[in-house]
């Protein structure tokens, strides 16, 4: 790329949606006079009497949580979708509106209240990716389930109100409009070129080595170059699978592998236990054959300059579009000199 088109004002295509971002590097030199100071860094206990999500104890539901050992999953007591949801329909005039079954669950990463996935043994993530695919096939398996979403809201700024490392899947009837945008671009290049978009951009990347953050034997972890949030990240299998399923155990245990590289990366960044939200894109469960679709992780990081200062997706953003100041390059480069060790284990 050329190097004015870095330094000054420019839009970036994202491949995927379709979306142009704005990208204002030469913003970067501008005096910051905010906050700088650190996080302190919040010690838990491993087990907490008032989690409603650690083993033994009573939820809100007035079930009980097994003492479990492993990743344990269970139905959301305040489930945004629910699978006996009558079939009902509004069309009038332009009025539209449809029901909408699904099922949610919550992912519990871990028995052990005190970590999050950096601070988990590979070993013990790998069990974590075993989960989202059984939780996969099982549910994208029902015929009222055509899609399958896993994510994780991690930290108080993301909206996550219990620090017990868990996740979440809600799966439901349609198709959701992210899935939809992207399924549409991934089609268009399958068409034209007989191969996937990802694995094209992947083999671009590998070239150029400017945005790479982490790479092993079946994954790659870079910054997007149309990313919207500071940090923003994706981890692409090297292989082009559909969906988490077709992962092989040598799979797994290297995407539990990248996931904790990645994570102890953001941690280090501001030596703070990092937030953000994570999830896996796949393709549709609803029976049709997806030979374009390239299964993929993204991480969207609220954090800018300090583990206080957070990005707002304000103004601008709401009205015309996102904007960033820092370039993916920027970002990636300062994610790749930081400690490959969790702060806290130095
Ligand atoms: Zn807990």
């Amino acid at each position: 790329m050329s190097n004015a088109l870095n330094n000054n004002p420019h839009r970036r295509y994202n491949i995927l949606t379709g979306e142009w971002i704005l990208v204002s590097p030469h913003r970067t030199k501008r005096p910051w006079q905010g906050k700088t100071e650190k996080n302190l860094t919040e010690r838990r206990p491993e087990y907490d009497e008032s989690c409603y999500l650690c083993p033994g104890n009573t939820r809100a539901s007035g079930e009980t949580n097994p003492q479990y050992t492993e990743p344990h999953t269970f139905v959301n007591d305040f489930s945004a979708l629910l699978p006996d949801t009558p079939e009902e329909e509004v069309n009038n005039g332009l009025l539209k509106a449809e029901s909408e079954k699904g099922i949610c669950k919550v992912v519990c990463f871990s028995p052990n209240h005190s970590l999050t996935l950096p601070l988990m043994e590979v070993e013990d993530i790998t069990k974590v990716v075993k989960m989202w695919k059984k939780e996969f096939r099982e549910l994208g398996s029902s015929d009222d389930i055509n899609y399958v979403q896993i994510f994780e809201n991690k930290g108080a700024i993301m909206g996550c109100s219990n620090p017990h490392p868990h996740g979440q899947i809600w799966s439901q009837s349609s198709i959701p409009t992210e899935i939809q945008k992207k399924s549409r671009h991934f089609k268009k290049y399958w068409e034209k070129n007989k191969r996937s978009l990802l694995s094209d951009y992947l083999t671009q990347e590998l070239e150029l080595k400017e945005r790479i953050l982490s790479e092993n034997e079946y994954f790659v972890a870079l910054v997007p170059y149309w990313a919207v949030w500071p940090y923003e990240a994706m981890i692409i299998p090297r292989e082009q699978h559909q969906n988490i399923n077709q992962l092989s155990q040598e799979e797994e245990k290297a995407f539990a592998e990248i996931i904790k590289a990645l994570t102890i990366m953001y941690d280090n960044l501001f030596e703070t236990s990092f937030p953000y939200s994570s999830g896996i894109h796949q393709a549709p469960t609803d029976g049709g054959e997806y030979p374009e679709w390239h299964f993929h992780m993204s991480f969207y990081p609220p954090l800018l300059r300090s583990a206080t200062v957070k990005k707002f997706m304000v103004g601008y953003e709401m009205f015309a579009g996102p904007q960033r100041d820092i370039t993916a390059e920027m970002a990636a480069e300062t994610l790749q000199q930081l400690p490959k060790q969790h702060y806290t284990k130095t």
